[in-house]
């Protein structure tokens, strides 16, 4: 059945790259953006920039006044306590970063940070770091072969020493959602602290930080139909409180002498110098926009496609799919096609898919693959950018095989 979406004449990007012969199925790296970002970044400066925090004139009072607004209002998409819980950061990555430097100071000699055997590079490094720093160990929670974090497992790993549980709510590469709630149980009554990257999760559905119970979640704006540069860091405003400053400069500071300086609390005190003023007012926007879809019917056409791009590889010889992906994306290899071929024939096909190792060297390691090539989808694909795929991988496995 043909699917078309009703909101894909709302990313005027789709009809461009259409018109260049160009098939985006590449969601998961980075969205394409609705016109009302665009005609809020359009907007900002076209009616005079003005940095936040700082100055009293009227520019720079509209300025942190739409700043701070998208912190409300990011704060009402995530459901948290208080619009003082967001952190604004350049991204997921930062947010990580920030996360790894700031709990650095609870974490040991012996302790144990814990993550999973799927987790993106930006929810790896930041922690195999820090615990070369402290001489601490990471351990890594092993997955099963649908692309879950083993719970038996966990249970046996999560322990006295464990400090820091880090995972992702969605694998980039697997799709998977992962057991959060046993997880985050299990290292509770460890008393460790839970970090949730949400950067893939946070594009399907709606999530509850009050429910969900992490103390921290991270995301990125660009993957939300938002603008790149842009991140949050979602803390529990208690677990806020356990966070030392690790980026030092102007606005995070209420008293400063050349000797000694005293810092704000969250958020201020964690956005140091000017932040992405234009990225964040551009978030609220996308949110704004976000907020007045029909989300089931959001649910029900990435469903629908889903339905469709898994059937049709499903349909094909040799080709083998990578876990069993819940939300828009389907990552697969072909036997006797290595995947920078097929993505090469891909591209000259225009079509827009990634081909490579998607930042988890270690996973694609653990399943004794060096890559893979992952369709994904966003809101405004139709089932017509699907059949354009499926055509052309058709044409490349002919000449590759
Ligand atoms: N975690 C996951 C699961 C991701 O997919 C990504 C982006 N590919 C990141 C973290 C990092 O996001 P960013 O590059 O926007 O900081």
């Amino acid at each position: 059945m043909a699917l078309f979406s009703p909101w894909r004449a709302d990313f005027p990007a789709l009809a461009v790259l259409e018109a260049q012969g160009q098939t985006y199925l590449d969601s998961a790296a980075t969205a394409q953006k609705p016109q009302a970002l665009i005609d809020a970044l359009g907007g900002y400066y076209t009616c005079g920039a003005a940095n936040v925090h700082r100055a009293q004139h009227q520019p720079a009072e509209r300025a942190t006044r739409a700043y701070e607004d998208s912190r409300i209002k990011v704060a009402k998409w995530l459901n948290a306590a208080s619009p003082t819980e967001i952190v604004f950061t350049r991204g997921a990555t930062e947010a990580l970063n920030l996360l790894a430097y700031g709990l650095e100071h609870l974490i040991g000699a012996g302790d144990e940070i814990i993550i999973s055997a799927l987790e993106h590079h930006a929810n790896l490094l930041p922690w195999q770091q820090l615990a070369k720093r402290r001489n601490a160990r990471l351990q890594v929670l092993p997955i099963n072969t649908a692309g879950r974090i083993d719970l038996a497992a966990a249970a046996a790993l999560v322990g006295p020493r464990t400090r820091l549980l880090a995972v992702s709510q969605l694998s980039n590469v697997l799709g998977g959602w992962q057991p959060l709630d046993d997880l985050l149980h299990l290292a509770k009554t460890q008393g460790a602290l839970t970090i949730v990257d949400g950067a893939q999760g946070v594009v399907h559905g709606r999530h509850d930080m009050t429910t969900l119970g992490c103390d921290f979640y991270v995301l990125s704006s660009h993957k939300l139909y938002g603008p790149d540069g842009v991140g949050v860091l979602y803390g529990r405003g208690e677990s806020l409180l356990q966070l030392r400053h690790w980026q030092f400069g102007g606005e995070m500071v209420r008293i400063a002498d050349y000797q000694h300086a005293e810092f704000h609390a969250a958020p201020l005190g964690f956005e140091a110098g000017t932040p992405p003023i234009s990225g964040v007012i551009g978030l609220g926007a996308t949110l704004d926009y976000l907020t007045g879809l029909d989300v089931a019917a959001v649910e029900r056409h990435e469903q629908a496609l889903h339905d469709q791009l898994l059937a049709g590889l499903a349909a094909r010889n040799g080709v083998r799919l990578l876990g069993s992906p819940q939300v828009a994306l389907a990552s697969f290899v072909v036997e006797g096609v290595h995947h920078s071929d097929l993505g090469h024939l891909l591209t000259e096909q225009g079509i827009a898919v990634r081909s490579g190792n998607h930042c988890t060297m270690p996973l694609m390691k653990h399943l004794g693959l060096d890559g893979a090539t992952r369709v994904s989808l966003g809101l405004y694909n139709n089932s017509a950018d699907l059949e354009r795929f499926f055509s052309a991988l058709d044409q490349a496995l002919e000449l590759l095989r």
